[in-house]
This record gives structure tokens, sequence and C-alpha cells, in this order.
């Protein structure tokens, strides 16, 4: 049987960010991957979502924005298909990149989908292969629709197989994948219907980018259907779905696409042959420094539910092996304030503590909410005027930043330099100290009264 200091199961975002630490501090290292090396971000997620984003904001700009700015440019012509193409071609040289940073640290790779004998033998392809330190970074997969006629929904894997552009789409789910690509496909021209079943969408965000997006969303035109369960989903003769919502209402589309959360990947790993525990919905259960139940065997990423983005599965993956082949016996990664951006059109920015959950916990009195609304100067000469929506959550007397909330042109890259502040925990004064920068949308938040 081959022998590693370190067997990482699972070629994603989290995986290989930690069989490349682990090999760089020189351990000898085996990764283990079943599909496409880069995981769900770099093939079916974060990467294809964000061309496509920019695709469909580029197409929103040229036509409904530039035209205010004199420029008259029609659109001869959006070549999906080539789009879809250019995209892949991105993603094959990425996985090239992938590929060399590993030879680089030496971390030696098996194509295949390994389940565990036990909890140190690990067999892929009819092989079997031991280690004292293993980590389960398998990620997850999208949930399918469980009611009648759920397979004929799409997933968000299923989006990005897409070559042709659906005229007319139903989406049902109200998270980012929803929110995303109702957006991304709206912005592209094709007619999109999106349906959730209580009376906003990303309800575990702060109430104010919700009820902004679906203002927003609205006013492009796109048709927003709430309090909608579907409870069938059927092919018509002429090829499109209708969805049957228990209300009595009806959606039709050529596509209907079900973004309703991730399940995750640890059913056909063989964890019954170990003593990893699993909690009730199939996640692995870690402490705070990614231990499973087993010694030895540890698991970063989505695998563990916590928190499904790419940088928490890196940051987790990289810790993970500065503690175990670095001597940093302390390294772990704080899952408290996580900046976080939701790709809709505009995009959402948002860290810490919703008005909500912050009230709730601190209660009315320490809590200070400061807004701020305004039409940025992008859409200064333009008829249509979108607003931006921004909010700071502030604790105590000392007016502490516990959440930093947006919705606007822009605010995707004005995140992450007011995530370091709020990370070092920056107070409402160290924002009003700091010079604004004019004219930027940004310099709202440094100037809130
Ligand atoms: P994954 O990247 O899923 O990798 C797990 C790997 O393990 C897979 O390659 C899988 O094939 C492999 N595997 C599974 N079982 C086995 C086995 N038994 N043997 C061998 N290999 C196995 N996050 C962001 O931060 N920003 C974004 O903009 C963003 N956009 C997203 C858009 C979409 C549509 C989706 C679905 C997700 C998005 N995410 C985004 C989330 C992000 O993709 C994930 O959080 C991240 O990929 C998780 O990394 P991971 O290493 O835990 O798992
Ligand atoms: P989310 O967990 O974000 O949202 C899923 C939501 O869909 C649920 O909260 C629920 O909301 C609704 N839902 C669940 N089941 C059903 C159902 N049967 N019918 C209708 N609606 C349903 O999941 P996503 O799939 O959107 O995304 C998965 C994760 O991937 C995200 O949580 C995120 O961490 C990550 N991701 C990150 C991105 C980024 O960083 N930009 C982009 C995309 C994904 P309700 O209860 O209100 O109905």
């Amino acid at each position: 049987m081959k022998e590693y200091d370190y067997i990482v199961i699972g070629g994603g975002s989290g995986g290989i960010a930690s069989a490349n630490r682990a090999g760089m501090h020189g351990a000898k290292v085996l990764l283990i991957e079943g599909n496409k090396i880069g995981g769900t971000c770099v093939n079916v997620g974060c990467v294809p979502k964000k061309v496509m984003w920019q695709a469909s904001s580029m197409l929103e700009m040229i036509e409904r924005d530039a035209p205010s700015y004199g420029v008259q440019a029609a659109i001869e012509k959006f070549d999906f298909k080539e789009l879809v193409a250019r995209r892949e071609k991105y993603i094959d040289f990425l996985h090239s990149a992938y590929d060399r940073g590993l030879d680089s640290n030496h971390v030696e790779r098996i194509e295949g989908y390994a389940t565990f004998k036990s909890d140190h033998v690990i067999s892929v392809n009819g092989n079997d292969y031991t280690a004292p330190n293993v980590l389960i970074a398998t990620g997850g997969r999208p949930s399918r629709m469980d009611i009648s006629g759920g397979e004929l929904a799409i997933d968000s894997n299923g989006f990005f197989e897409l070559t042709e552009q659906p005229k007319e789409v139903v989406v049902l789910g109200a998270g980012y994948i929803a929110a995303e690509l109702s957006g991304v496909l709206q912005g592209m021209g094709t007619q999109v219907h999106w349906a959730f079943r209580h009376s906003r969408p990303l309800r575990t965000f702060d109430k104010m980018l919700a009820d902004h997006l679906v203002e927003i969303y609205r006013e492009n035109k796109m048709n927003l259907y709430d309090h909608h369960v579907a409870k069938e989903i059927k092919q018509n003769s002429d090829g499109t779905y209708t969805v049957y919502f228990e209300n009595g209402n009806s959606l039709t589309g050529d596509k209907v696409l079900f973004a309703g959360g991730r399940l995750p990947n640890t059913d056909k790993l063989g964890l019954e042959n170990t003593s990893v525990t699993l909690n009730e919905k199939g996640f692995v259960i870690v402490d705070k420094y990614q231990n499973t139940t087993s010694e030895g065997v540890y698991a970063v990423g989505d695998v563990i539910g916590k928190l499904d983005l790419t940088p928490v599965a890196i940051a987790a993956g990289r810790r993970l092996s500065e503690r175990i082949f670095n001597g940093k016996s302390e390294e772990f990664l704080d899952y408290d304030n996580v900046p976080t951006v939701i790709f809709t059109h505009p995009a959402i920015a948002t860290i810490g503590l919703s008005e909500e959950a912050a009230l709730e916990r601190y209660g009315k009195d320490q809590i200070k909410i400061y807004h701020s609304r305004f039409t940025p100067m992008y859409f200064a000469l333009s008829d249509y005027r979108q607003k931006c929506d921004m909010k700071l959550v502030c604790l105590g007397e000392e007016e502490k930043i516990i959440g930093l909330h947006a919705i606007g042109v822009g605010v995707d890259e004005m995140l992450q330099g007011f995530a370091v502040a709020i990370k070092m925990g920056a107070t409402k004064k160290d924002f009003d100290d700091t010079v604004a920068i004019h004219p930027t949308g940004s310099e709202e938040f440094v100037t809130m009264r």
C-alpha cells in the first residue's frame, strides 16, 4: 500500500489550497479528484458565473445606460454560443494553471473517486493508499426538486451546460444562485419569471438588500412572484415547461431553473467504515481546527456546510496545512465577519450582522443604524436613475461596526477594504475620521449621518 503524509480527497478550492500548502512545507501529498480539477468554483461556480455576469452587465450597459452618455451603439449580435465556448476555453486554461501549481509543490494526483476503507486507508480505482492525515474536501452538489416533474428543471450545473440562450425562463429558489442567474439571464435579454416561497428572496440577509433587489429587478422588467410554492412541473407539447404552484398560479418558460441549496458529497465516501460523524443533513462535523471526530481526518469547504464560499474553503485548507505541516498549532479559520458579494444586477455586498439579527442579538438600545440611499453618478445623465442603498449596523456607545451592507453599482469592488477595517474592529468614528474619495459611491460609507 502506497504511503503518504497527507491524502486530500477532492481537487476543488479547499483541497487544492490545502494540498499545495502542505507540499510547500515538504509533505508527501496525494490529491484525489474524481472529476475536473478546480471543483465547483472553477468548473460550474464562481468562474463561469462571473463570466456570464460580466457579459450580462456589458449588454445592460450598452443597451440601457450608454445612450445617456450620447453613445448610440446598436448590438448587432450577441452570440451566446461563442460566449460559452470562450468561457470554457478560459476554464481549460485555469485547469492547466492549477496543474502547474500542484506540480511545483510536488503534489501527486490520481483521477478517480475515493472511498474510505477505514479511517486512514483510502481506495481509488481498486488501489489502496494510506496516510496519517486525510482531508475530506469533497464539496457539494445542487439539490433536486422533490416534486412531480422536478427532474425536468435544470440546476446550476445544467445552466452552465446551455449553449443556446433561453428566451423565457422560470427560476425557482431564493438564495445566491437564483438571485444571480435570474439577473444574468434578464440582463442578456431572456424574460425571467422568478418565483420564491416566502415574501422575499435572500431572507438570511439584511432586509434592505432583498427589498431593493426586488425593486430594481422589477424596474428592469423581470417578473417576480412571492409566496409561490411549486407543486408540479410538466412539459408541454411545444417543448416548453409549465410550473404549477400551490396557490393555483402557473408559469411557463422554455427552461425551468431550480436553485434551492446544495447537498454534501458524503453519501458515497464510505464514511460508515470510519469514525467520522455527520450531522442530520449529511455534512461532516468538525471543530474549529477542522478536526472531524476521527483523529487525523479533517474536513474543509462546502462539505462541512458552514459557509459555502471559495475563499473560506481556501483559507480553512491553508490554515489546516499550516497547523499540521508547519508547526502552527493554534492556526484556525475564524468564520465570523466573512465578507461576501452576491453578483446580482446590481451587486450586493455584505459583511457581519443584518439589522434584524443585530437587534435580535443585542436589543434596540444597543444598536444604531446609519443608512444612505442615493443615485450613483453612473446614472447622473440617465432617465433611469437606479438607486444605491447602504447601511452600517453599529453596536454600543463606541459604535463598533458589526454590519455593513450595500446594493448598487460597483459595491462588489468596494467591500474588501471595508471588510479589513471591520475585521480589525473599526468604529463609526474610524470611518468618519477617514477622508472621503470623491466622486465615488464608497465615500457614502465614511460620510453617513
Ligand atoms: P468543491 O469546489 O465542490 O470541490 C470538491 C471536489 O471534490 C469536486 O471537484 C469533486 O469532483 C470532488 N469529489 C467529490 N467526491 C469525491 C470523491 N469521492 N473522490 C474524489 N473527488 C471527489 N463562491 C464564492 O466565493 N464566490 C462566488 O462567486 C461563487 N459562485 C458560485 C456559483 C455557483 C453557481 C455555485 C454552485 C457555487 C458558487 N460559489 C461561489 C461557491 C464555491 O464554488 C464553493 O464554496 C467552493 O467551490 C467550495 O470548495 P470545496 O473545495 O469545498 O468544494
Ligand atoms: P442558498 O442556500 O443560497 O439558497 C437556497 C434557498 O432556496 C433556500 O434558502 C430557500 O429559501 C430556497 N429553497 C430551498 N428549497 C426550495 C424549494 N424546494 N423550492 C423553492 N425554494 C427553495 O442556495 P443556492 O443553491 O442559491 O447556493 C448555494 C450556496 O453556494 C450559497 O449558499 C452560497 O454559499 C454559495 N454561492 C455563493 C455565491 C457567491 O459567493 N456569490 C454564488 C452562488 C452560490 P426560502 O426558505 O426563503 O424559500
